[in-house]
């Protein structure tokens, strides 16, 4: 059943990225916002108090040493060009008489232009950050104190109008700028999470997809590949995963249906025997005599046989093979397996050579058993003349320690079918074989015990029969 999960992995990469972004970039307008105005506000300090000295110096300029007094005329209009700039300036004489006063001469100016730069610094800040101040500087001429000057101004600094217009459009385009980026970003971050987002939905839609299979759901149908040409190497190796998955899968079922149809193939041949010959008897065809009851009893045996077969096959596909190691003489296991065919091979009038060497082994004893006679039994089985030759030597394979062959003189297997002898149901000679009562998975069987312990299994065809090599590394 299809859970419905509340937020997308698109909506939730986007999400993310988009809210990450954002912050990044309000974090980093407010970080400019505070740095430049601390570089501003420490080049506006600077400012005042260099404005401050130039004042003082102007000022001193107007002092005539012949009438040891300064030219009122001009300081007047110094004066009053200094509090258009902020600075109200009253000049003392050195006997501390009043020479100039802005106040008096203008006090309504002064007064405007004050509150104009205390309502501009309030604008800014919020809240009255400073106050009037007073600072006094003594005017020198000649190396002595000719008068003083004191510069009233909004302190400890203040912003002329240009400046405060050029810190406001700062600001402005930083608030600008971080909208259109904030937007870019949350463009983007639908753009990146859509590319992340599209190979693991079309994943997981693989997934489903073998899910379904996996339950019986597909009817058939190919199970979709992914395209796994991803830039990331995480979702193109997820993306084979799963692709290698539904690979897999459908091997799984073909191997299925095919093991079907191959059962009901191999069980209807006896059981139409079977039925014919009982059929025939009851018909008053033949006589329910010795010679036809025993033809019955065999066909069932070989049914016996094939689903005992069947059985092992089963266990060692499907189910987990538990391998019960023990240590033996691989030697000794081919001797005592050989001498239980020595019965077969006289009345088929064949010999069997043995060719053994002390061979310690840690393996499954009953398993190996079993493999060595099912290779000698089609051995015997395949050969009307000459001899089977068993034999262990150390592996010239340096994966192997011990190498066990089974060579015939027998009827030998063609090239072509050599590759395909252990495979399930394989027959090289289908009608041959009906004779001699094989259904083709003896072989299967012992690849499969093989394979369980580590090791591989070959058939070779020779000049005259065959040979099965069996390389094991069981120690
Ligand atoms: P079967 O029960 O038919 O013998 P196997 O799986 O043991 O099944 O063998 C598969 C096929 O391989 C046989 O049907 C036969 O055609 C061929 N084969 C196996 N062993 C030999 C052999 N020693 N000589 C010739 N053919 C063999």
């Amino acid at each position: 059943m299809k859970k419905n999960f509340p937020i997308s992995l698109q909506n939730r990469l986007a999400l993310t990225y988009a809210l990450f972004i954002s912050l990044a970039l309000v974090a980093l307008t407010i970080i400019i916002n505070i740095f430049t105005g601390i570089v501003f506000t420490s080049l506006v300090k600077t400012n005042i108090a260099g404005k401050s000295a130039e004042i003082v110096r102007a000022i001193g300029e107007q002092y005539n040493p012949m009438s040891r007094n300064f030219d009122t005329v001009t300081l007047e209009a110094m004066g009053m060009y200094f509090v258009h700039e902020g600075y109200i300036v009253t000049v003392e004489d050195e006997g501390g008489g009043l020479v100039w006063d802005a106040r008096s001469c203008d006090m309504r100016e002064c007064t405007m232009v004050i509150n104009d730069i205390a309502d501009r610094m309030e604008g800014r800040f919020g809240f009255r950050g400073g106050a009037l101040r007073r600072d006094q500087y003594p005017v020198r001429f000649s190396g002595r104190t000719v008068g003083t000057v004191s510069i009233e101004t909004y302190g400890p600094f203040f912003y002329s109008e240009t400046e405060s217009a050029f810190l406001t459009s700062i600001n402005r385009l930083l608030v600008i700028a971080t909208i259109i980026l904030t937007c870019a970003s949350f463009m983007i971050s639908i753009i990146l999470s859509r590319a992340i987002a599209r190979p693991v939905n079309k994943s997981a839609e693989a997934a489903r997809q073998i899910a379904e299979a996996h339950s019986g759901g597909s009817s058939g149908k190919p199970i979709i590949r992914i395209d796994d040409r991803y830039q990331t190497r995480e979702l193109g190796e997820l993306a084979r995963s799963i692709n290698s998955l539904a690979a897999e899968l459908e091997e799984a079922e073909r191997k299925q249906k095919q093991l079907t149809s191959d059962i009901a193939h191999e069980l209807r041949t006896p059981l139409t025997c079977l039925r014919g010959g009982i059929e025939a008897m009851i018909d008053g065809v033949y006589k329910p005599d010795r010679e036809h009851l025993e033809s019955c009893l065999e066909e069932t045996i070989r049914l016996a046989g094939l689903v005992q077969d069947l059985n092992t096959l089963t266990a060692l596909e499907w189910e987990n093979i538990t391998i019960n190691k023990t240590e033996f003489d691989l030697g000794s296991l081919l001797r005592i397996t050989a001498e239980q065919f020595k019965a077969a091979a006289i009345e088929k009038g064949i010999e069997i050579k043995l060719d053994l060497m002390e061979s310690p082994v840690n393996a499954d004893y009953d398993r190996l058993k079993q493999v060595f006679i099912n290779l000698l039994s089609n051995a015997v089985k395949y050969t009307d003349r000459g001899s089977v030759t068993v034999s262990v030597k150390g592996a010239a394979d340096p994966g192997a320690q011990w190498e066990v062959s089974i060579a015939d003189t027998g009827i030998g297997i063609p090239e072509t079918d050599l590759p395909h002898v252990f495979e399930r149901f394989y027959r090289s000679d289908k009608s041959r074989n009906r004779s001699t009562g094989g259904a083709g998975i003896g072989l299967t069987i012992a690849a499969a015990i093989v394979h369980a312990h580590g090791g591989n299994i070959r058939a070779e065809s020779a000049e005259t029969g065959s040979v099965f090599k069996v390389a094991l590394n069981v120690t």
